[in-house]
C-alpha cells in the first residue's frame, strides 16, 4: 500500500480507512491508499507553510535547476510511471509514456521561464523616482486534480506554482491517486515540505484544503459543479482561485475542408481516452452538403476502432473510469435516442469484454441542437452529429452553450477561419487539428468553463501576486505636500 507524503515523510491517514483503486479494464483492485482527512490537510499545510519563506527566497536560478532535475527524474521513471497510470486510468500505455514526457517538458518550460521573469521597470510619473512591478509568490497552493489526466494536469499546476516560489499541497482524484503518491521520487530532492501529497475524498480533504486559512490559492481542475462549490467555499477569505472546469466543445466541419482529415480528426477528438477529455468534441456540426458522406465515413472508421485494455498495444479506445460513469453515458445515449437521435455506430457495451467499464465509441446522427446531449458535458465516447446550412448558423450554434472551453473548425477558407477565431467564444481555438497543446501557450476556458489559464506565461502569473514599488530615491520634500505651520 502506498502512503501519504507530508513534510518529506511517509505517513498513514489518521482514520485508518483506505481507498481501493480499481483497474477500469479488469475491475480488479490494483492497490489501496490511505484515506486522509482534515488532520492530514492541517499537517500538510503546516509543512508547506514552514517551507515557504526559504523556498521563496531561493534564487530563481536555483529553483529552476531543481525543477529541471524533477523533469529528469520523471523521464527516467517513464516506463514505471506510465504503467501505473495505465493501471489506474485504463488509458493506453503508449499514450501514458507520452504524457510523462509532456509533463517533464512542463517542468522544463517553467524552469526556463522563471530564469528571466521577475517583473518589470516602468517609467516613473515623477522625476527622481524608480517604479518597479514585482511578481511574488502567493504562499501555499492547494492543487486539486481530476481523474482524467492525473499527471499532466498536476504538472500544469505544480510546475508553475513551484517555479514562482510557492509551496504546494497536492490532492489527486480518489479514483487515480497511485501515480501521484509515487511522485515523491520526483520531488524528494526539493527542500522538505515544498511538495506534499495527500489523498482522501473531495468532500473531506478537498473541502478542508479549500477552506484552510493558510492556503491563499487553489488551483483546481474538475467539473463545473465542484468548481462552483470551490468558488463558494473560497469566497469568505477571498481566495485566489484558478478553475479549469467542464466543457461541451463544438467541431464545425465545412464542405471546403479535407473531409478524410476531418473524419479522422473528429474520431480522435471524440474518442480519445474514451471521450474523457475536457476538450473532446461533443457537438459536431457538419455542412449539409457533405453531411451524408461525413456520417458514412465516420461510422465506418468508428466501427473498426479497437476497444480494449490500455495494456494491449493494439488498443485504440479504452474503458471509462468507473461503472457509474459508464451508466451515465448509457443513460445519456438512451435519452438522446428518445429525443430523436439515431445510432449509426456503437451505442452499446462491447460484447467481447465481459469485464471492464468499456463502452463502444458511438456515432449518433440526426442530433438536434435542443437535445439534452448538446446542453451538458457528456464525458464519454459519443459523437452526436447535426447538419448546418450556413457558416453564420454554425457559429451561432457553436456559441450557444454555457461552456466556452474549446472548439475546432475544419476549413481551408482563410476568411472563414478568421471569422471563426474572432467570433468563437472559447479559450482554446483549434483549426483543422483538435486537442494539440503547447506548454508555451495558455490553456483555459471562457464562460462556465473556468477562470484563469494554465501553461504559457499566463500559467505562471496565476501563481504570482503583483507589487508596485514607488521609490523616491532622493527622498526630497515635495511641493504638493502640506506645508509646515508658519
Ligand atoms: P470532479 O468530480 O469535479 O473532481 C475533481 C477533483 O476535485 C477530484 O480530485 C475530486 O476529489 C475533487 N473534489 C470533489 N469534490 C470536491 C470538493 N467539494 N472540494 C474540493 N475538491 C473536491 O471531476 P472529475 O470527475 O475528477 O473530472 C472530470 C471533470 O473535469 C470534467 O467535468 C472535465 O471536463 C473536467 N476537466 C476540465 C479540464 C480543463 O482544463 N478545463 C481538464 C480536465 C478535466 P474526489 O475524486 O475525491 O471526489
Amino acid at each position: 500500500m502506498r502512503r501519504l507524503w507530508i513534510d518529506g515523510q511517509f505517513t498513514d491517514g489518521s482514520t485508518g480507512d483506505v481507498l481501493r483503486i480499481v483497474d477500469p479494464a479488469t475491475e480488479e483492485v490494483v492497490d489501496s491508499v490511505p484515506k486522509g482527512g482534515p488532520p492530514e490537510v492541517d499537517r500538510a499545510v503546516a509543512a508547506a507553510k514552514r517551507a515557504f519563506p526559504a523556498w521563496k527566497r531561493l534564487p530563481a536560478m536555483a529553483r529552476a535547476d531543481l525543477l529541471v532535475e524533477a523533469a529528469r527524474r520523471l523521464r527516467q521513471g517513464r516506463e514505471d510511471f506510465a504503467l501505473t497510470l495505465t493501471r489506474e486510468t485504463g488509458r493506453t500505455l503508449r499514450k501514458n509514456r507520452g504524457y510523462v514526457d509532456w509533463s517533464a517538458l512542463c517542468f522544463e518550460y517553467y524552469a526556463g521561464l522563471i530564469r528571466d521573469r521577475r517583473g518589470r521597470v516602468i517609467p516613473s510619473a515623477e522625476p527622481g523616482q524608480l517604479n518597479l512591478v514585482i511578481k511574488e509568490p502567493i504562499g501555499v497552493v492547494g492543487c486539486i486534480v481530476p481523474f482524467n489526466y492525473p499527471l499532466m494536469l498536476l504538472a500544469w499546476k505544480v510546475a508553475p506554482a513551484l517555479a514562482a516560489g510557492n509551496t504546494v499541497v497536492i490532492k489527486p482524484a480518489s479514483q487515480t491517486p497511485l501515480l501521484t503518491l509515487d511522485l515523491h521520487r520526483v520531488f524528494d530532492h526539493l527542500p522538505q515540505g515544498v511538495v506534499n501529497i495527500i489523498t482522501g475524498s473531495g468532500g473531506e480533504v478537498g473541502d478542508a484544503l479549500v477552506q484552510h486559512p493558510d492556503v491563499p490559492c487553489i488551483a483546481f481542475t474538475g467539473s463545473t459543479a465542484v468548481g462552483r462549490q470551490i468558488y463558494r467555499l473560497g469566497a469568505p477569505r477571498i481566495k485566489k482561485l484558478h478553475l479549469e472546469l467542464g466543457g461541451s466543445d463544438a467541431a464545425i466541419v465545412c464542405a471546403d475542408c479535407d473531409l478524410e482529415a476531418a473524419v479522422r480528426a473528429v474520431a480522435w477528438t471524440a474518442f480519445l481516452n474514451a471521450g474523457q477529455v475536457c476538450t473532446s468534441a461533443e457537438r459536431i456540426y457538419v455542412e449539409a452538403s457533405v453531411y451524408g458522406e461525413f456520417l458514412e465515413r465516420l461510422a465506418a472508421l468508428t466501427s473498426r476502432l479497437v476497444v480494449g485494455p490500455g495494456m494491449d498495444e493494439g488498443t485504440e479506445v479504452t474503458p471509462l473510469i468507473g461503472s457509474r460513469e459508464r451508466d451515465q453515458v448509457e443513460a445519456r445515449v438512451s435519452q438522446a435516442i428518445r429525443e430523436g437521435a439515431k445510432v449509426v455506430a456503437g451505442g452499446r457495451r462491447p460484447p467481447q469484454h465481459a469485464r471492464g467499464w468499456f463502452y463502444e465509441p458511438t456515432v449518433l446522427s440526426d442530433a438536434r441542437h435542443g437535445m439534452s446531449l448538446f446542453k451538458e458535458e457528456i464525458f464519454g465516447p459519443v459523437a452526436p452529429i447535426m447538419p448546418f446550412e450556413t457558416f453564420d448558423e454554425a457559429l451561432a450554434l457553436a456559441n450557444d452553450s454555457p461552456y466556452g472551453l474549446g472548439a475546432t473548425l475544419f476549413s481551408r477558407d482563410a476568411r472563414k477561419v478568421r471569422r471563426y477565431f474572432e467570433e468563437i467564444e472559447v479559450g482554446n481555438v483549434w483549426v483543422n487539428d483538435p486537442l494539440v497543446d503547447n506548454p508555451a501557450g495558455p490553456f483555459g476556458g471562457m464562460k462556465m468553463s473556468g477562470l484563469g489559464r494554465e501553461l504559457g506565461e499566463e500559467g505562471l502569473e496565476e501563481f504570482q501576486q503583483t507589487k508596485h514599488v514607488h521609490w523616491d530615491i532622493e527622498g526630497s520634500i515635495k511641493p504638493w505636500w502640506f506645508p509646515l505651520p508658519r
